[in-house]
């Protein structure tokens, strides 16, 4: 029989609904859980650290970790290709550890056909203008940028019914609690 392998949670939903924070403070509650760092192709935004928030390679590093299946799922957004490195996921699953993955919705659909018992959970925003008001408020992109994204953010709302939960994000604690009791969830394999 093989061994059984650790949660694993992802946490999907458009650009700005706040991912991140939830999942710091997934982070904070839960402090054995492991959070997937993943490669991307867009530039460091001020203040982002290598290795950190992100493995930031160009182009041809990326390719090559696609031609080499070293990708659990990728996906092209907003101009930039974003990835969830394999080997990491696996490892910390077979070694006990629940993992946490926070990805856009087309990566979250990948993980659905390779990991069927990975609890898929959609973040989506309180309202529309809110989701506008917190990309535009954070500040972190161009209006082209933000313009983008809120065009994909359209196509992302609509796949909230794919997924195993929809939380809506008006309370981070809140959010983050029913995380984490996902994450100590058994996996149903
Ligand atoms: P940002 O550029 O704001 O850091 O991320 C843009 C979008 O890419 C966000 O929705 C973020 O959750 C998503 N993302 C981050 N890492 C990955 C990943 O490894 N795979 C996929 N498919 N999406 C990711």
């Amino acid at each position: 029989m093989a061994p059984r392998l650790a949660p694993l949670v992802v946490v999907s939903g458009p650009s700005g609904v706040g991912k991140s924070t939830v999942v710091e403070a997934v982070l904070a509650l839960a402090p054995e859980v492991w959070l997937s760092v993943s490669v991307t192709t867009r530039l460091p935004r001020v203040g982002e650290v290598n290795g950190k928030e992100y493995f930031f390679v160009d182009d041809v590093q990326f390719t090559q970790l696609v031609e080499h299946d070293e990708l659990l799922e990728w996906a092209q957004f907003a101009g930039h290709r974003y990835g969830t490195p394999r080997g990491p996921v696996l490892e910390h699953r077979a070694g006990g550890i629940p993992v946490i993955l926070a990805i856009e919705v087309a990566g979250a659909r990948q993980v659905r056909s390779r990991v069927p018992e990975a609890q898929l959970v959609f973040l989506a925003p309180p309202s529309w203008p809110e989701l506008e008001a917190r990309l535009i408020g954070r500040g972190t992109e161009s209006a082209e940028a933000v313009a983008q994204r809120l065009a994909a953010a359209e196509h992302e709302l609509a796949a909230a019914p794919e997924f195993d939960r929809v939380i809506v994000n008006t309370d981070v604690g809140q959010c983050a609690a029913a995380l984490v009791a996902c994450l100590h969830e058994q996996p149903q394999t």
